[in-house]
């Protein structure tokens, strides 16, 4: 057992995610209940660290040192006990969670609680389109940034020393399903890549690369207005990316997609950037739900129907106070709902009214490459460079401790003026490590450890053609 649960003789605040949402209640709850010794607050996360995700395709290309967007929970809150671990199980009748560490069945613990959070964010629906689970990188986590950048530099090295032309067009196609922020911004972040990777090889030519992005609606950016998502389809094709709208992926496979006008795509690298759902887990809560089977959430950012619990971000749709829709699922609502569920929770602590979530719009930004971007701010469009010189500073800003800040700040420096970083970096799992369990030789009765980590997607695209 890592921790034996003891009868809470506090009132125990049980916050289930650490992200955007989650995080930001516990830093506001650690301030409005500071000298209170009565409450304790305690954060379950399955990864020891919080992950700017707006930066996440800088890190993809390389622009962005990976250990610069990612920064760890246990430095940033002081009053509250954080677990890294993966909550399995949530009983709302019985006020308990289970939640499973270090991948082990039996380092299994049960935690009860008298207020719960539920901030544990979206998941990727792989199975949308057949062979996406398989063949396709994800794109929401460090790790996926990390093999896309090594991927990509795979195909770069393999396509240099290849004779046959079709499959080195293969190798320098890159795909990107979902025409939404992250894909638009990825593959636009791939081109500019390649832009800097071609003159490093000296057989690989400009026309031998490809970069498309494919997209099921009539548009890209489609819950942007139209005149600045029209903008950023024509700055897309002017830097090189092909966009296919009214398109639709049928099938992936190792070595190429079908899309729905009929095209195959010869490529080996297919990023999904769609598909975005309400975790499992959460889909599996017995409370109320929206025809989808979506769990609702109040404009007080309870859970409907329960007093103590409280569901915010992307996990939990949340009614807009005229309810005429659902918040969307943004890091910058999760930010406010996390720091605005907090006064509720204390309000509710102590027996005072809550009130009810506004979200106080900022604007909405997309970075196209590495000169452009669109954006919306208190109404005002922007475009082009002006728009990405904002998205910089803005994001710069809100990305937590200033050590971070100065550290992407000197990345995008030298990257404007220092050669293009080319180097592969290969990330292999060992085999067989010594388990941590094993007590002076004599191995504890562990069952089969659950496997999790970086695995190298490379490796299951099966053999390039050359
Ligand atoms: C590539 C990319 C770019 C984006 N860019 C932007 C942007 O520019 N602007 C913007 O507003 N939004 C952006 N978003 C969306 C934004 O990241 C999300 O809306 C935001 O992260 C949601 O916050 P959250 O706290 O609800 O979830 P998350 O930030 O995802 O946090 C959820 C946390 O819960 C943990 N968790 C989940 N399940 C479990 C479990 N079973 N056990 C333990 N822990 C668990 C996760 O590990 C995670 O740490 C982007 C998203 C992506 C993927």
């Amino acid at each position: 057992m890592v921790q034996t649960e003891r009868e809470p003789r506090k009132t125990r605040i049980l916050i289930l995610g650490g992200g955007f949402a989650g995080l930001n209640t516990v830093l506001a709850l650690e301030k409005l209940l500071e000298d209170d010794e009565r409450v304790e607050i305690l954060l379950i996360n399955r990864e020891n660290y919080i992950l700017f995700t707006p930066m996440l395709s800088e890190v993809a290309i390389g622009t962005v040192d990976p250990r610069h967007i990612v920064t760890p929970i246990r430095e940033l809150c002081w009053k509250t006990e954080f677990h890294r671990g993966e909550v399995i199980q949530i009983d709302l009748e019985a006020q308990q969670v289970d939640v499973l560490y270090n991948g082990l069945p039996h380092e299994r613990d049960t935690l009860r609680y008298d207020h719960l959070v539920l901030a544990m964010g979206s998941t990727t629906n792989v199975m949308l389109v057949p062979g996406v689970d398989k063949y396709a990188f994800n794109f929401k986590e460090i790790g996926d940034a990390l093999l896309i950048r090594n991927h990509i530099l795979e195909m770069f090295e393999r396509a240099d020393t290849t004779a046959n032309p079709e499959a080195k067009r293969a190798m320098l196609t890159f795909s990107v399903i979902g025409g939404g922020y992250s894909g638009v911004e990825i593959a636009a972040a791939i081109q500019s890549m390649t832009e800097r990777l071609e003159p490093l090889y000296p057989t690989i030519m400009p026309e031998d690369i490809r970069v498309v992005i494919v997209e099921a609606q009539g548009r890209i950016l489609g819950t942007l207005p139209e005149d600045l998502s029209a903008y950023a389809h024509k700055e897309l094709l002017a830097m090189g990316v092909e966009v296919l709208t009214d398109t639709k992926t049928q099938q992936v496979f190792s070595d190429c997609m079908a899309l729905s006008n009929g095209e195959t795509i010869r490529t080996h690298t297919v990023v999904w950037a769609t598909g975005v759902v309400i975790p499992p887990l959460l889909m599996n809560l017995q409370c109320n739900k929206d025809i989808k089977g979506r769990p609702l959430g109040t404009p007080e950012l309870r859970l409907k129907g329960y007093q103590n619990v409280w569901a915010i971000g992307d996990n939990v749709l949340t009614p807009l106070p005229d309810a005429s829709g659902f918040y969307p699922p943004t890091a910058q609502v999760s930010v406010q709902q996390g720091r605005f569920v907090a006064k509720n929770i204390v309000n509710a602590l102590q027996g005072k009214p809550l009130e009810i979530f506004q979200f106080k719009q900022k604007g909405e930004m997309v970075v196209l490459g590495e000169r452009s971007a669109v954006a919306i701010v208190s109404g005002y469009k922007l475009k082009g460079f002006a728009a990405w010189v904002l998205w910089r500073l803005f994001y710069l800003s809100k990305l937590p401790r200033w050590t971070k800040k100065i550290r992407v700040a000197v990345d995008w420096i030298l990257n404007l003026f220092g050669p293009t970083e080319s180097t592969q970096i290969k990330v292999h799992m060992r085999e067989a490590s010594a388990d941590p369990n094993e007590v002076d030789g004599d191995r504890l009765n562990i069952p089969e450890a659950i496997p999790r980590g970086i695995e190298n997607k490379s490796e299951k695209l099966g053999a390039y053609e050359n």
